[in-house]
C-alpha cells in the first residue's frame, strides 16, 4: 500500500483574468480593492479600514497603559 503523502494546503490569492467584475476602490485612498474587501471592510481597503478600526478602538479605551 502506497502511502500518500500529506498534500500541502497552500492557499494562493490567485486573481482569474476571466472574470470581468465591477471594480471598486477605497473610499479613503482611492487605490483599487477586490469586491471581497469592498464588502468587508466597508468600502475601503484594508489598510484604510485598520487604520479606522485602530482610530476608533483607541477613542474607546483611551489611553490603556
Ligand atoms: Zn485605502
Amino acid at each position: 500500500m502506497p502511502s500518500e503523502s500529506l498534500k500541502k494546503q497552500k492557499k494562493k490569492a490567485k486573481k482569474s483574468d476571466e472574470t470581468e467584475e465591477a471594480k471598486y476602490y477605497c473610499s479613503v485612498c482611492g487605490c483599487e480593492i477586490d469586491e471581497d474587501e469592498f464588502e468587508s471592510f466597508d468600502g475601503m481597503c484594508w489598510e484604510c479600514w485598520d487604520d479606522q478600526m485602530t482610530e476608533e478602538s483607541e477613542d474607546m479605551l483611551g489611553d490603556v497603559m
